[in-house]
């Protein structure tokens, strides 16, 4: 017989800026979970966007988790030091012919769909609220793309999202799926990537992206739930095609509801919103803040 997996979940929050009570909230749901399934509660610094991430958000992210009461096992993986590895899956994805080279720039980009018939209002956008790549560089002949490399410009890797969809469905035989565990029972879901578009999946100077970058480490590190925000459910479309594509196991998911001011928008640090650790240092002990979170209580069949 099989033996079970050890049930290993992660908390990956990029050092950006200081942790809100949004990723708090996640923290200790990540948390709750693993010791729900006596498991394992990583953290993981998503560190990839080196022109913004800075080491002492680091620093305050593993201070912040500590006061919390948060414990993880050390050492932290932190992506910036894994680049070579996602440049080896890049590679796998070049030699599948599932990524093409985009010279497109924003402008090219929004002039295109604005001459398209029915103009930018009726072009159809992500899930994320972005308008749909339309297509331009796809069918570049290798010609040209030769003659584009030569001039050095900076490009973008996509997905050819159908041709990789395609791919996709043939190695599954089954729609695109994965499995939501927010309600306490696994929830079987279906979930299209194709109305991402050919997302881009890499840059001229930087092998990946978020989406390679969290299929390959959650992978490597056995993830076998994802927790993490509702606001990245559309995402996990482009997750699941990854993980089929790349032959990578497929762990299930939580996404938790996601903590909203009292105007009922959603927290983010490019809105400035407090950190808890301004919280914090005025003056709030940890059951003030933890007062201010929904409970962290699981649904009955994981408690
Ligand atoms: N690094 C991402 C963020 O801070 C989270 C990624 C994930 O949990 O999949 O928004």
């Amino acid at each position: 017989m099989k033996a079970k997996q050890k049930f290993i979940t992660r908390f990956a929050p990029s050092p950006n800026g200081w942790l809100h009570l949004g990723h708090a909230y996640s923290a200790l749901i990540g948390q709750a979970c693993a010791q729900a399934h006596d498991g394992e509660f990583l953290l993981r610094i998503e560190d990839i966007d080196v022109g913004r991430a800075r080491p002492h958000f680091v620093d305050g992210i593993e201070q912040d988790l500590d006061w919390l009461g948060v414990t993880w096992p050390t050492p932290v993986m932190h992506q910036s030091s894994r680049f070579e590895i996602y440049a080896e899956v890049l590679a796998q994805l070049q030699a599948m012919q599932l990524v093409y080279p985009c010279w497109a720039t924003r402008r090219e980009i929004n002039q295109a769909i604005e001459a398209s018939p029915a103009g930018t209002a009726a072009w159809p956008r992500d899930p994320d609220g972005a308008l749909v790549y339309p297509g331009l560089y796809r069918d570049t002949s290798e010609d040209q793309r030769q003659e584009l490399m030569w001039r050095g410009d900076s490009y973008a890797w996509r997905l050819d999202m159908q041709k990789a969809y395609e791919l996709a469905a043939q190695k599954t035989s089954q729609a695109i799926a994965y499995t939501e565990m927010s309600s306490g029972q696994p929830q079987r879901q279906t979930i299209d990537p194709r109305a991402y578009g050919d997302v881009i999946l890499a840059r001229k100077d930087v092998p990946t992206s978020y989406h390679i970058a969290v299929v390959v480490d959650d992978a490597a590190q056995q993830v076998t739930q994802v927790t993490r925000g509702q606001d990245l459910q559309p995402a996990t479309a482009i997750h699941r095609l990854l993980q089929i594509l790349l032959d990578l196991p497929e762990p299930d998911y939580f996404h938790h509801p996601l903590i909203r001011d009292v105007s009922g928008r959603r927290l983010s640090k490019q809105a400035g919103d407090l950190g808890f650790r301004d919280l914090r240092q005025q003056g709030m002990s940890r059951e003030d803040v933890l007062a201010l979170l929904p409970p962290i209580s699981l649904p009955i069949s994981l408690s």
